[in-house]
């Protein structure tokens, strides 16, 4: 419609409408009762004519208090708006959008150009559109959440207020930025795609979530919701709000929260959860490109001595040593995973045979024999390791698992220090071992356990100086148990620390009984285990007993290793020393079999060496052990300590153990352990004549010379 006809169409009808009024009138009338002011300014934008008040406006401004300003000192436009204020003072029209007293106003204005199409003023339409809805832009300015708006270039054309506080950028500053500029290059791409993609993929409701650059160079997490703008004539999408708030924290606890539930916190590792996800993955992968995936379960040799004796520091330390060695083996997509304690495991994916598996568990094998510094300390650890494969030894997860932790089972059986396959018939092994663990923890109550009782002599005068305790388990289906069979098992699971006070005030009552009068004192002799050797009480318990069973002190004496004398002298020192100062004795078993320092041997209060079984097995015949077992007997004079063989068989042992100055001696020669029930009567019989002709064998020939 052009002007020409416009205006004439108004001239025609304006009379009808208002037939007594002049145009002018018609037209005052008009503006004065609709929504509307007309305002005039000039080139400054300084308003210089404003039509009567409407009533609609009445609160929106006054005469008065307009005239003769700048108009942007008296709307109140956003940051946005007042750019496309100032395009109209450049001589452009526009168009301005704003909040007063919570209605909203769109203004429209034009240059005003003469005729040499100078701009000489500009000319303004204020529209109150009475809208009651939630008012946006007010919201924007209070609001703690970001509001910012975009064009569709990302060009930042407002920006709310509490930016500043969040970015620490004032509105002003943002204004003309691209905002991918501010996003996090690792979460560029997407957030841009969610942000201005106009596919209907994208709800307007789903929150996007990404960092963005603060003024300091921080990145802040923002989620971010966003609409589009939708040109209701175009339908073209025009622009994009942007309500944004940080989430920086939650992000933050969220992830920690991700790692604490994903990763181990000692070694950095992925635990236990992961790694049933990491293999779960794995097997998914093999079965689509039928393929294979190697699980390696790995478990520390003789873990717990070295907590126990270097404390949990080192035990810690040497974790994250041996975590690091790992992945430091391991290939691109392996998977190396602490699943606790000392146990690790290792997925392989994309092996082409049982070989490839076998070759990595060498190279762990290969990669544990350098020493772990702990403390100062230089540890050597081995590692048995189990390996099973998919899909020849199970298809699912949690059977790979079992049969990887049964395979090294079987390899610490077989001597620790070395990897196997596994193998069908293993679990039936495994079972057995299970039910016997399961079998163990009720065998105290059910007083199933019994103490078999092995004497010591004197070599010379060929007298019985004490006698051995070692315990026996009458298992209900599998008949009398050797303390081999299941004291590995007690010390495990810690069943040792009751076990062992049973053990002890049982011998400490059997030798309160079998000390007489007549006869000098025989002590007991117990072993104590490395759990029992450190478990908090032990001085305590060891003095209980004592008085529970009145056994005079000197009538006991405890067997330790050297494994529990290896390491932290300071503590080690101090029990022993806690434990002679009650008056026992105190023995080192299978003397030479350990590594105990033989500096640290004299600041030991002890009172006697026990050669090793081994070593006397072979004295005879073999040099070397002859040379050991006479390295013994010379150490234990030098240091004026008793000195016993144990497991003497041969009268050739014997020849060989008085000719060097042996004290004593231990054996099935003289005696095998003998049944709680029989020891009295045994007693009775044989200690009057302090010789023993026992089970048909003669004392020796060399014991009467
Ligand atoms: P150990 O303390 O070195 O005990 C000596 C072992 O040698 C005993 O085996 C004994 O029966 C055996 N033996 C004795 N004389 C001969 C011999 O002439 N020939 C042969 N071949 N063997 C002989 P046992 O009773 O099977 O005990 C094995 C190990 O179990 C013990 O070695 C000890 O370390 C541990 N043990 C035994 N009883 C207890 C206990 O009450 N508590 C703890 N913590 N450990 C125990
Ligand atoms: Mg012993
Ligand atoms: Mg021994």
């Amino acid at each position: 419609m052009n002007n020409a006809v416009y205006s004439h169409k108004i001239d025609a009808l304006l009379p009808t409408v208002y037939p007594h009024h002049t145009i002018d009138q018609t037209l005052d009338m008009i503006v004065a009762r609709a929504p509307l002011s007309l305002l005039a300014m000039d080139v400054q934008g300084c308003v210089t004519w404003c039509s009567p008040l409407p009533p609609a406006h009445n609160e929106l401004h006054n005469e008065v208090s307009w005239l003769h300003r700048p108009l942007v000192e008296v709307l109140p436009l956003s940051h946005g708006e007042a750019l496309a204020w100032r395009a109209c003072l450049r001589g452009e029209s526009g168009y301005v959008k704003f909040v007063l007293n919570g209605k909203l106003i769109h203004g429209w204005f034009y240059p005003l150009r003469d005729s040499g199409n100078h701009v000489q003023g500009i000319a303004g339409i204020l529209f109150d559109t009475g809208t009651t809805e939630p008012n946006h832009q007010l919201l924007a300015e209070h609001s703690t959440d970001v509001v910012t708006k975009h064009n569709m270039d990302g060009i930042i054309h407002y920006a709310s207020p509490s930016v500043t506080r969040l970015l620490g950028y004032t509105p002003d500053e943002l204004l003309g930025v691209t905002v991918f500029e501010l996003f996090h290059p690792d979460d560029a791409k997407l957030a841009r795609k969610k942000f201005f993609g106009t596919d209907r993929d994208y709800q307007p409701s789903e929150a996007i979530h990404y960092r963005i650059r603060a003024k300091n160079g921080d990145y802040i997490w923002f989620e971010t919701i966003r609409k589009l703008i939708i040109d209701a004539a175009s339908q073209i999408t025009t622009e994009v709000v942007a309500v944004s708030r940080d989430i920086t924290e939650r992000k933050m606890t969220e992830d920690r929260l991700m790692y604490l539930a994903n990763f181990d916190s000692l070694t950095g590792l992925p635990n236990r959860a992961l790694f049933r996800d990491r293999l779960r993955r794995a097997i998914a992968r093999a079965q689509r490109n039928e393929g294979r995936v190697a699980l390696l379960f790995l478990d520390l040799d003789r873990f717990k001595n070295i907590n126990d004796s270097l404390g949990h520091h080192a035990g810690d330390q040497l974790l994250r040593g041996v975590a690091k060695r790992l992945l430091k083996n391991a290939r691109e997509g392996d998977t190396v995973a602490r699943l606790g304690g000392d146990e690790f495991t290792v997925i392989l994916e994309g092996i082409e045979s049982s070989e490839d598996a076998a070759a990595v568990a060498r190279k762990i094998l290969e990669l544990m024999e350098a020493p772990f510094k702990l403390d100062g300390h230089e540890i050597v650890v081995s590692t048995s390791i189990g390996i099973t494969l998919y899909p020849e030894d199970a298809t699912d997860m949690s059977n790979l698992l079992k049969n990887a932790d049964t395979a090294m089972y079987r390899t610490k059986e077989k001597g620790r220090n070395n990897y196997q396959f596994y193998t069908a018939d293993m679990n039936d092994k495994a079972i057995e071992t299970l039910i016997l663990e399961n079998d163990l923890r009720h065998a105290l109550e059910r007083d199933e356990f019994e103490l078999y009782f092995q004497p010591q002599f004197d070599l010379h005068t060929r007298a019985i100086i004490g006698i051995e305790a070692l315990v026996r388990w009458h298992h209900p289906v599998r008949g009398l148990l050797g303390p081999n069979k299941f004291i590995p098992f007690a010390e495990e699971s810690g069943l040792i620390i009751a076990m062992g006070e049973w053990i002890l005030r049982t011998a400490c009552r059997f030798a309160r009984a079998w000390q007489s009068p007549g006869h000098a004192p025989l002590h007991v002799a117990v072993n104590l285990s490395m759990r029992q050797f450190h478990q908090r009480n032990l001085v305590e318990m060891v003095k209980q007993a004592l008085t529970d069973s009145g056994l005079p002190p000197h009538c006991l004496e405890l067997e330790i290793t050297e494994s529990m004398l290896a390491h932290n002298v300071e503590k080690t020192s101090s029990i022993l020393h806690e434990l002679a100062n009650l008056g026992i004795r105190l023995s080192i078993d299978d003397f030479g079999t350990g590594y105990s320092s033989l500096h640290y041997l004299k600041r030991f209060p002890l009172n006697t060496l026990k050669i090793a079984q081994s070593f006397v097995q072979d004295i005879a015949s073999e040099p070397d052990d002859a040379a050991i077992a006479e390295a013994i007997i010379g150490l234990a004079k030098a240091l004026r300590l008793n000195v016993i063989a144990e497991g003497v068989e041969t009268d050739e042992q014997v020849y060989f153990l008085r000719g060097r100055g042996c004290d004593w001696v231990q054996g099935d020669l003289f005696s095998k352990p003998i049944p709680s029930s029989d020891l009295l009567p045994w007693l009775r019989r044989n200690r009057p004549h302090f010789v023993v002709y026992q089970q048909g064998v003669l004392w020796p020939e060399a014991m009467h010379g």
